[in-house]
């Protein structure tokens, strides 16, 4: 038995490891100060009260021979009609249609992200921006594919758009974005989807964060005309909804998507069949839920408590006259290091004199050296305090 070689290529993933550690550390030097938590990339807040009332009745039919379920329906890769017909309608709103076939119900993002390479000849070029969602790069070297970098900088307001002479057959976009929080235009999805369709290459647009999105904005790569020749959608009700520990997802293959004669639908489909035998039950009843009148109205909430954090991190930036993206359409800001630090400097600072943590930009790629990233997951009092204390000890 030979193992997959690749794996050795897989950068260590420090990041995490090493916030945690250092704060950890800190903690452990001066038990009494609290620290809080800029850096959080999870929900904190309740499920919708309709969500939990649909799980609630998703479990009651388990109890019952007459409403039981076992594997969910095959005629649509095991997703309940129930959830993509929500999913379709939620679409609709968005001037998208989108038909049952196309929707695969999924156990989140990070799933269908890894899993569609399925799909793919190892010897495709693969683009993505730098900073990066690490999942995207990881993914594919583990796969053995070669990776060019789009460089995302404060010169393209951290939104690359495609370079003449730059080849690539899979694009992966994220918008808005996880680290930056910037989020494309019309126009800038545009770019790409016309270079997608010039180069015959396919879009892996990761539509995670669209819930946060409230300015005139594209929330979908679909709502961009060409998109369905050129484009897979990958949503997730984790940061929609709060489903992070639930899980549950959507990819969007369109039937017109097809490469070398093959329909891509219907590989993924296949794929699917062989690997996946379904999301459970009691979440796809929950997602449902999601997207009703009700669902809409409740989980609007949640992302609206998320927002007002971001709305306070921003005005204190602001106040402070650093320079920062994202926040207004997502729950992430990137920030300029202030004075020129690089990003694990600003961090240890940060840490030391404000008792504040956030993610050191350079832990996403080389493009984040001297970029700094805080989430707005937090409560609002904590938000509100980890603001006065960054404005304390940058004012010093
Ligand atoms: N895509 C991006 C950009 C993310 O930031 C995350 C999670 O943080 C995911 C995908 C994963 O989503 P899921 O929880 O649905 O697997």
């Amino acid at each position: 038995m030979k193992i997959n070689t690749n794996f050795a290529n897989i950068a260590e993933n420090y990041l995490f490891s090493t916030v945690a550690s250092k704060l950890a550390a800190y903690q452990k030097e001066h038990p009494g100060r609290q620290v809080i938590k800029l850096s959080v990339g999870d929900v904190t807040r309740p499920l919708a009260p309709v969500v939990i009332a649909a799980m609630h009745r998703a479990v009651e039919d388990l109890a019952h021979a007459e409403t039981f379920k076992g594997y969910g329906p095959d005629r649509y890769c095991y997703g309940y009609t129930e959830l993509i017909d929500a999913i379709r309608a939620n679409y609709a709103r968005k001037g998208v249609e989108v038909k049952r076939e196309e929707v695969f119900v999924s156990d989140g993002a990070k799933s269908d992200l890894g899993n569609l390479l399925d799909l793919f000849a190892q010897d495709n070029v693969v683009l993505v921006p730098d900073p990066v969602y690490p999942a995207y790069v990881d993914a594919n070297i583990m796969a053995g594919r070669k990776i060019l970098y789009a460089d995302a900088n404060l010169g393209n307001g951290f939104l690359p758009l495609p370079e003449a002479g730059v080849h690539a057959d899979l694009i992966y976009i994220c918008s808005p974005n996880n680290p930056t929080g910037a989020v494309y235009d019309r126009a800038g999805l545009k770019a790409w989807v016309d270079y997608a369709i010039r180069e015959h290459a396919l879009i892996l647009f990761d539509a995670a964060y669209e819930y946060f999105i409230s300015d005139d904005l594209p929330r979908s790569i679909f709502e961009i005309e060409g998109a369905r020749e050129c484009a897979v959608e990958i949503c997730s009700f984790s940061k929609t909804a709060g489903f992070t520990g639930v899980r549950c997802g959507y990819t969007v293959v369109p039937d017109t998507l097809s490469f070398g004669g093959v329909l891509l639908g219907r590989m993924w489909a296949r794929r699917q069949a062989t690997k996946f035998n379904g999301a459970s039950y009691i979440p796809q009843m929950g997602a449902a839920a999601v997207f009703s009148e009700e669902g809409e109205r409740e989980i609007r909430a949640n992302i609206a408590y998320y927002k007002n954090n971001a709305r306070i991190i921003g005005d204190c930036l602001d106040a402070l006259g650093i320079w920062y993206t994202g926040g207004k359409n997502s729950p992430y800001i990137w920030l300029k290091c202030p004075n020129g630090k690089k990003s694990w400097e600003f961090f240890d600072e940060l840490l030391e004199k404000a008792n504040v943590v956030g993610t050191p930009g350079s832990g996403f790629g080389k493009g984040g050296e001297g970029f700094f990233r805080l989430t707005a997951f937090s409560t609002e009092e904590n938000t509100r305090e980890a603001c006065r204390r960054i404005t304390e000890y940058l004012k010093a």
